[in-house]
């Protein structure tokens, strides 16, 4: 029978497990003290606990972390890390380094199921979900390097790597609690944001749990059947919907939302789009950023040119609405918005 990761056991089916086994209390603290904060890598590494309750423990529960395979470096330091699992599955951690911040762009999938038409990650398909934890250990792995060589910890994470946090959202928020829980890393919700192409089931769900984290859109077109094109997806998700569940998220949270939206070169980035882009931010509080192309080989798009973009730009500007737009990071690394499993295709994972 397959164990159960110990890392996805809630804190209350530890307590049970530990008073059936006739184990002191205080032991639940500790134990978890060393999964969620203390690093634990295997089991072995839980030095207080009594090697007795560490056999139990093994015997009924796995633990699989994950482990650093590769890190590459570029030349503006942004640092690119594929993680390689306990099942030989690869996955995508970024590093982004700059004056005020060091932003962890971490993943929720090995692939991702949704296919979208300018992003190298659709194009690996689907592989499996990862787990609470090894979402978790992306952080921690990744903090020791930022520590090392940027002198500065981990600032602000964005959940926007390879696959769809909504398509995972249970192990998504379990991770998340654990990120930003005072017992554990203690990190502030408000430097959390989480970026979906606009399930909006998993956008209720999320209102729902009150995480406090912020949301992204991936919006990419205002335009329901261009939107279709980039986002096979959307189909299931129009955009009428899509409004009610951002002004659902806003009603519950708060929080003003921010709107992604990827130049491509003659497919979105003409007046039409700004003007339906600007009307779609009508009736919600947003934010826009406007996300400069990386090309990768096998995604059929180009990025939009400077004049164009500052067009674009200018005019959601007029219209009132928070433009910021966002050069890329770590293209020579294929570690930019778009790019992540750009360089690992099926027959090259391990
Ligand atoms: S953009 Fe996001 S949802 Fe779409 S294929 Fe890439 S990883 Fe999946």
């Amino acid at each position: 029978m397959k164990k159960i990761d110990i890392r996805d056991l809630g804190i209350a089916d530890l307590a049970k497990f530990i008073e059936k086994n006739g184990e002191k209390g205080f032991r639940v603290k500790q134990i978890h003290e060393w999964f969620w904060n203390k690093g634990a890598r295997q089991f072995d590494d839980l030095k207080n606990i009594p090697k007795s309750l560490i056999d139990k423990l093994q015997e009924e529960f796995s633990f699989h972390a994950l482990e650093i395979q590769e890190i590459q470096k570029s030349s503006d330091t942004t640092a690119k890390f594929s993680f390689i699992s306990h099942d030989k599955k690869l996955t995508e951690g970024v590093l982004i380094p700059s004056l005020k911040r060091v932003t962890a762009c971490i993943s929720t999938q090995v692939g991702c199921p949704l296919g979208c038409s300018f992003c190298a990650t659709g194009k690996l398909g689907f592989d499996r979900n990862l787990s609470a934890g090894e979402i978790f250990d992306q952080i921690t792995l990744m903090q020791a390097y930022a520590l090392e060589n940027y002198q500065n910890p981990i600032s602000n994470i964005v959940i926007m790597g390879m696959g769809e946090p909504m398509l995972n959202l249970e192990a998504c928020s379990n991770a998340i609690q654990k990120l930003t829980s005072p017992l554990y890393i203690g990190m502030s919700p408000k430097r959390i944001t989480l970026s979906t192409v606009g399930l909006c089931d998993g956008i209720y769900n999320l209102a729902d749990k009150q995480l406090g984290i912020e949301l992204a859109i991936s919006l990419h077109s205002a335009i329901q059947s261009e939107r279709e094109k980039l986002i096979p997806t959307a189909k299931l998700n129009p955009l009428s919907e899509i409004t009610d569940a951002l002004k659902y998220y806003h009603q519950k949270t708060n929080q003003r939302i921010t709107i992604e939206y990827v130049l491509l070169k003659n497919v979105n980035d003409q007046a039409i789009h700004s003007r339906t882009l600007a009307e779609f931010c009508k009736s919600i509080p947003v934010k826009v950023n406007i996300i400069e192309f990386n090309p990768t080989e096998g995604i059929p798009y180009s990025k939009s040119d400077d004049k164009t973009r500052a067009d674009f730009a200018n005019y959601l500007e007029s219209k009132n609405l928070i433009v910021n737009v966002r050069k890329s990071r770590g293209k020579d690394i294929a570690a930019a918005c778009g790019q992540l499993a750009g360089k690992i295709t099926k027959s090259d994972r391990i």
